[in-house]
C-alpha cells in the first residue's frame, strides 16, 4: 500500500517531490539505523534523514513549504517535524549524561537514572495593541524577512503569568502600558517547537519608544491604511484579520 512520507533533515527541511510530499509503497531514501519510524496519521509515516536528497527531490523549509502544501498537509508536516526533532536531538539524559530510549510515543527514558523526558514546547506570546476603535500599533522587526510591519512577540520567561510576559514585551519593545488583555487563539509554530498564543491589548498610556536592537519601526495605522502585513499562515495575520474584519469588538 502506499504511503505518505514525511522526511526531514536537522535543518527541519522536508523532502518534496514535484511540490508535494513523496508518496510510494517504499520511502524515497532509507531511515537511518539510529532513527525512528513513525506512523503519526493513517497513511502517514515520518522520520529523520540527513543524508542528500535523491534525484528528483528537493529539501524545503519548513515553513516555506506552506507555500506548496495544501493547509492540512501542512499542519500534518508541523506534527511530524516535531516527532522528528524529538528523535534526532534527544539523545542522551541532561541530568546524568545516560542513553535515551523510548518508552512511550512521545517521551523518553534515560536507561541510567529513568528520568522520562518529553519534547520541550517553547511558549511564545504575540498581541495585537488597538488603541480607540480604528488604529492599531505595528512594528518592523529588525529579523523580519521582508518588508512587512507585524505584531509584538516574544518568549514567555521562567516563572512569568502570560500576561506578564505581553506587559513585559510591550514595555520593553515600545515603552507603552496596555490594559484589557484578552485571549483569542493558538497555533503551533513547529519552526522548531514553539507554541504561538494570540492576544489583543488595549493601549492605556505612554509614548513610543522604540527598542532599536529589535525594532526598526512601530507606529499606529489607522483602519483601511494598513501597510504590507505578515502571511495568511501566521497567527499574527490572522489577529490582524479579525480585528479589521470586527470592529464593534474594539
Ligand atoms: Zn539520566
Amino acid at each position: 500500500m502506499k504511503k505518505n512520507w514525511f522526511i526531514f533533515n536537522s535543518k527541519n527541511e522536508i523532502l518534496l517531490k514535484d511540490n508535494k510530499i513523496p508518496c510510494a509503497e517504499v520511502s524515497p531514501v532509507e531511515c537511518p539505523k539510529e532513527n525512528h519510524v513513525f506512523e503519526f496519521s493513517e497513511g502517514c509515516s515520518c522520520f529523520g534523514f540527513d543524508g542528500k536528497a535523491p534525484e528528483n527531490y528537493e529539501f524545503e523549509g519548513l515553513r516555506a513549504a506552506h507555500l506548496k502544501l495544501e493547509r492540512p498537509v501542512h499542519y500534518k508536516a508541523g506534527k511530524a517535524s516535531e516527532l522528528v526533532n524529538f528523535d534526532l536531538t534527544y539523545r542522551f539524559c541532561p541530568t546524568c549524561g545516560g542513553r535515551l530510549e523510548y518508552s512511550s510515543e512521545i517521551s523518553k527514558k534515560c536507561q541510567n537514572c529513568e528520568k522520562e523526558i518529553w519534547p520541550r514546547i517553547n511558549p511564545a506570546i504575540i498581541v495585537l495593541i488597538y488603541r480607540g476603535k480604528d488604529e492599531i500599533l505595528l512594528s518592523h522587526a529588525r529579523n523580519f524577512r521582508g518588508s512587512f510591519y507585524g505584531l509584538t512577540a516574544g518568549f514567555l520567561e521562567t516563572g512569568e503569568s502570560l500576561e506578564e510576559c505581553i506587559k513585559r514585551e510591550i514595555s520593553e519593545e515600545t515603552s507603552l502600558k496596555v490594559k484589557n488583555i484578552r485571549y483569542f487563539a493558538s497555533q503551533p509554530w513547529p519552526y522548531p517547537s514553539q507554541e504561538m498564543m494570540g492576544f489583543f491589548a488595549e493601549y492605556e498610556s505612554g509614548e513610543i519608544k522604540i527598542q532599536e536592537e529589535e525594532l526598526t519601526d512601530c507606529r499606529w495605522f489607522k483602519r483601511g491604511e494598513l501597510p504590507e502585513i505578515p502571511p495568511k499562515i501566521s497567527m499574527a495575520r490572522m489577529l490582524i484579520d479579525y480585528w479589521d474584519t470586527h470592529r464593534e469588538e474594539f
